[in-house]
């Protein structure tokens, strides 16, 4: 599928690639973020065509018609290698990684681009990831690596450093539950360069929303175990036995209802990337979100596409270090602060 087939929905988004590809500032390392696997893998095709296609259109698109047009849309193009899960785990293991970059090491075609493309790259076990970052930091000479993932969390930091982060939610998921909390006015406040006091400001609403959380967590596994009651009172090693199975329940529930909470702070910093993209608000995945900030985002001060994309990057990383048992108030301030810490220069 050509990159012109995404116009309609991914206008400037697609504009902007052509023009990165007509420029010739092409990146080495692209991570494509989106909730859909299969449209994922079309358009990170779509990509590596209009950076292969040997006669590209005045606007940087691919013609569409040349030998390496077809043999991409067609699956046979000899220089582009595909990753993806394949064992019965999911996983993609270290020595298929290995392989991986075997086959891109191999001398490819003069003047033809190379192209690895690693779909799931969640899937890649903390191996497989360590031996890709080295590859990621250097790829082989005229290669390009394109990585998707619906669960941009499940990469390592230094992996995501390394890639140019491009965006394509869909509108397939939605986040009452954080529009009824009041998590975006919140979240409207995290600028770059408002300073420690709004983010540890924020960070002390953030943490009173997730205490809430546990309060509603706490009370939905009390109320499914008023039956067990009785016996507990008779049997104290019974009552002991339900209280801790009821413990795992509450944390087990509150660390959903958290995730679901954290999706959303991800995908509010995505869009933010999104619009500093020239992006529409009608286009966006998610307008409601900015629509319940009382805040078009184009009111915000234009902070530059890099500091956006490392917000979101940020926001992935809170979600990591919550599910590694990071002490919850440092990890929250810290994101917090990263956001909101003045720009370098
Ligand atoms: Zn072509």
């Amino acid at each position: 599928m050509p990159l012109a087939d995404f116009k309609t929905d991914y206008a400037d988004l697609c504009a902007r690639l052509c023009r990165i590809r007509g420029s010739d500032r092409l990146g080495h390392a692209y991570l494509f973020v989106g909730d859909d696997t299969q449209f994922l893998e079309q358009f990170a095709k779509a990509w590596i065509q209009v950076c292969a296609c040997h006669s590209p259109g005045d606007d940087g698109d691919a013609c569409g018609a040349c030998k390496i047009c077809r043999q991409i849309q067609g699956d046979t193009y000899p220089e582009l290698y595909t990753l993806r899960p394949m064992s019965k785990s999911r996983q993609i293991l270290v020595e298929e990684m290995r392989d991986f970059e075997h086959k891109l090491l191999l001398t490819g075609t003069p003047g033809k681009l190379k192209a690895g493309l690693v779909l799931e790259a969640d899937r890649l076990n903390t191996q497989a990831q360590n031996s890709f970052l080295k590859t990621l930091e250097e790829p082989p000479k005229g290669s390009m690596l394109v990585l998707a993932t619906t669960q941009p969390r499940g990469l390592l930091p230094t992996i995501r450093s390394r890639c140019q982060t491009v965006s394509l939610l869909q509108n397939k998921k939605t986040y009452d539950f954080a529009m009824d909390c009041g998590l975006f006015p919140l979240l409207s406040r995290l600028r770059q360069g408002a300073g420690a006091a709004v983010a540890l400001g924020v960070a002390h609403e953030l943490r009173d929303l997730l205490a809430a959380l546990r309060a509603q967590a706490e009370h939905m596994t009390a109320d499914s175990d008023v039956n067990g009651q009785e016996m507990a009172e008779q049997d104290p090693a019974f009552g002991k036995r339900m209280n801790a199975l009821r413990q795992a329940q509450t944390e087990a529930e509150y660390r959903r209802l958290r995730q679901e909470l954290l999706d959303a702070v991800e995908v509010w910093f995505m869009q933010c990337c999104l619009v500093a993209e020239g992006v529409a608000h009608e286009h966006l995945p998610h307008p409601e979100f900015f629509d319940a900030a009382n805040g078009r985002p184009e009111t915000l001060d234009k902070p530059s596409w890099e500091s956006l994309d490392g917000h979101a990057r940020a926001a992935s990383e809170l979600m990591t270090y919550l599910e590694r048992n990071v002490d919850e108030r440092l990890a929250v301030e810290t994101f917090c602060l990263t956001v909101c810490q003045k720009s370098s220069n």
